[in-house]
């Protein structure tokens, strides 16, 4: 009988949250789950659901900082016989948000690993600080487990230099490291292998347009497997219309706001980041809110939708001329896997385009990759649930768990 640890704990740690995970590899199969969300504040909760027993604890207090909130978890892992301590631990993967160009793939963390994610903190301010945190606590918990990052960013390191560079001088954005990262990597690899696979087909062999659309929002446009135009840039400011993100302006929307408004930097970050996309127009960025509103006869709420889809359509359009030949468009994330009428508005009109959607299949909820194109269309359109969390474990489980591992190409 083998002794090889097979369990992988998941951490996602967010500025002021940690979601965590923990999987058995030998079938991928989730042994425990939860978040603590407020930590730093007086009524941190931490929810921890025991897959196992059916069992779940809620608890809120204050959690002063992350070192706390891991240790609650590990507590909680511990009070179901899943303890950190556990010698069937195989390793701790981290989401790590930017990895820019340095980092093309899953790395177990060393010093000098943590030193360039450092070092990338200028441009992602607000993420990879929290997810270095995060491996630090984890570290001093576990110091002998190795610890693995995976990068958002790594998926769309094979983009070409025509569609990952800003046509402003080299040397300034060389200087300054500005070029085109993507985000929601993770979840772009996961959900294209997926849809291949749901075509009956290797990753190879299909040219696919994910659209990842949550409260933040990417399209990419992936070709036999590799990425090769994604959404988002040097930030996940650009691309889509999001949840309370602005996404594609022309720049000099900013020296006005600066100029003529007299707004600092701050405050035009802030309303392009969080006062902007579906909810700085509507003052709604639930999708449901939105279609709830829209049912009433809302012609606020019925702008905002469609600004949402008029975009969508031209990424769709633009990544049907950058691949040349699409197999499938797929929908993913909370708003891609659950609203129907963003999915029927996003490809109506396009049948020139090869894409149509059936409205009865479209209306079919569900928790598995399905079609929702009429048979015999000539693109696929799917909708392919996202698991990042099973990605991230499955590509630190095939770093360290056998000890030899491709990546990016192991589900
Ligand atoms: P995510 O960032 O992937 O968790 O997606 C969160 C977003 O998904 C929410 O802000 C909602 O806009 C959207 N969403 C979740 N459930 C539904 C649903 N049943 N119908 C429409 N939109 C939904």
């Amino acid at each position: 009988m083998s002794h090889r640890p097979t369990r992988v704990l998941v951490l996602n740690s967010g500025s002021s949250s940690v979601k965590y995970q923990l999987l058995d590899m030998r079938d991928s199969s989730r042994l425990a789950v939860g978040l603590v969300e407020r930590i730093g504040e007086q009524t941190s909760r931490l929810k921890h659901t025991c897959l196992g027993s059916g069992d779940t604890r809620e608890a809120v207090g204050p959690i002063a900082d992350h070192d706390a909130a891991l240790k609650a978890v590990a507590e909680e892992l511990g009070r179901d016989g899943l303890g950190l301590d556990s010698p069937e631990l195989a390793a701790i993967g981290h989401r790590v948000v930017h990895g820019g160009m340095f980092f093309t793939e899953p790395t177990v963390i060393d010093d000098a690993v943590l030193a360039e994610i450092e070092r990338l903190i200028p441009v992602a301010p607000l993420h990879n600080p929290a997810n270095l945190t995060g491996i630090r606590t984890a570290q001093a918990l576990r110091p002998d487990l190795p610890q693995v990052a995976v990068f958002d960013t790594a998926f769309h390191t094979t983009m070409p230099e025509s569609a990952a560079r800003y046509a402003i001088d080299p040397r300034i954005a060389d200087r300054y490291r500005i070029r085109r990262y993507g985000f929601h990597g993770t979840s772009h690899a996961y959900v294209s292998r997926a849809t291949a696979r749901l075509l009956g087909k290797t990753p190879e062999e299909v040219n696919v347009i994910v659209l990842h659309l949550g409260n933040g929002a990417s399209a990419s446009a992936v070709q036999g497997g590799r990425c090769v135009d994604t959404s988002m840039g040097l930030t996940p400011l650009e691309g889509l219309v999001m949840g309370t993100r602005s996404g594609d302006l022309d720049p000099a929307v900013i020296f006005h706001l600066a100029r003529v408004g007299e707004m600092s930097m701050d405050e035009i970050d802030t309303l392009l980041n969080k006062r902007s996309g579906l909810f700085g127009l509507c003052g709604d960025n639930d999708m449901r809110e939105i279609r709830r509103r829209i049912d009433e006869g809302d012609e606020e709420a019925e702008l905002a939708f469609d600004i949402y889809i008029h975009r969508l359509k031209k990424y769709i359009g633009a990544y049907c001329a950058v691949l040349g030949r699409v197999d499938a468009v797929a929908f993913t994330a909370g708003v891609g896997e659950n609203a129907a009428p963003v999915r029927e508005a996003a490809v109506a009109g396009l049948e020139g385009l090869g894409l149509a959607v059936d409205p009865g299949l479209n209306a079919v909820r569900g928790d598995e990759p399905r079609l929702i194109s009429p048979a015999g269309a000539r693109v696929a359109v799917a909708v392919v649930p996202t698991d990042e969390e099973l990605e991230i474990a499955t590509q630190t489980y095939a770093l360290v768990g056998t000890g030899s591992a491709p990546v990016g190409n192991n589900s």
